[in-house]
């Protein structure tokens, strides 16, 4: 079986959503095939290989839907990276441009233990901007970031570009 194509096929494209211009991939058909999102979640434990990870970050939302059963499979913790005043203890915040604006994340502070080995998880890379705050966080909590994680990279946005050296594994580019 081809994976890639799996994955591919199971993506959506839906046109103007959630504004005119822009083409959302919608990921609900790889969710609910059951091949397809357990292929997804092991291609990811096997690029980085079991034991290799002490804690998964998974982005608020759908970041989160991958990020626990990836968590799972490594035998690492989940911890979540959320949109700002979502979390309740004390936490680091990044706050980073989007086309019209600002967005701010956050994560709490005692997340990780000194010199955790982190891999961040999510949907979809854009323009970068989410990742590289996510990346930061992560390191201000005194973590180190082995890589990021994707179904999707956009690559016309050059999101990587943002990302210095982190490996950036993606599963589908377009
Ligand atoms: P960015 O910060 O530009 O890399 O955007 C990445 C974040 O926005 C991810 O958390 C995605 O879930 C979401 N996102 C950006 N562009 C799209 C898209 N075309 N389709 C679905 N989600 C997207």
């Amino acid at each position: 079986m081809d994976l890639e194509k799996l994955i591919r096929d199971r993506i959506r494209d839906i046109a103007d959503y959630p504004k005119p211009g822009v083409v959302f991939k919608d990921i609900t058909p790889l969710l609910s095939d059951h091949v397809a999102f357990a292929g997804a979640v092991d291609s990811i434990v096997n690029h980085y290989g079991r034991g290799t990870i002490d804690h998964i970050v998974g982005i608020e939302a759908r970041g989160f839907i991958l990020a626990a059963p990836v968590a799972y499979h490594f035998g690492a913790g989940f911890v979540p990276v959320r949109k700002k005043g979502k979390l309740p203890s004390r936490t680091y915040e990044e706050t980073y441009d989007l086309e019209y604006g600002t967005e701010t994340i956050e994560m709490h502070v005692d997340a990780f233990g000194p010199g955790d080995r982190v891999l961040i998880v999510d949907d979809v890379l854009a323009t970068g901007g989410t990742a590289r705050a996510a990346a930061d966080l992560v390191r201000r909590a005194g973590a180190e970031v082995v890589g990021l994680s994707v179904l999707i990279e956009l690559s016309f946005l050059h999101g990587r570009d943002k990302l210095g050296n982190l490996d950036v594994h993606s599963l589908v580019t377009v």
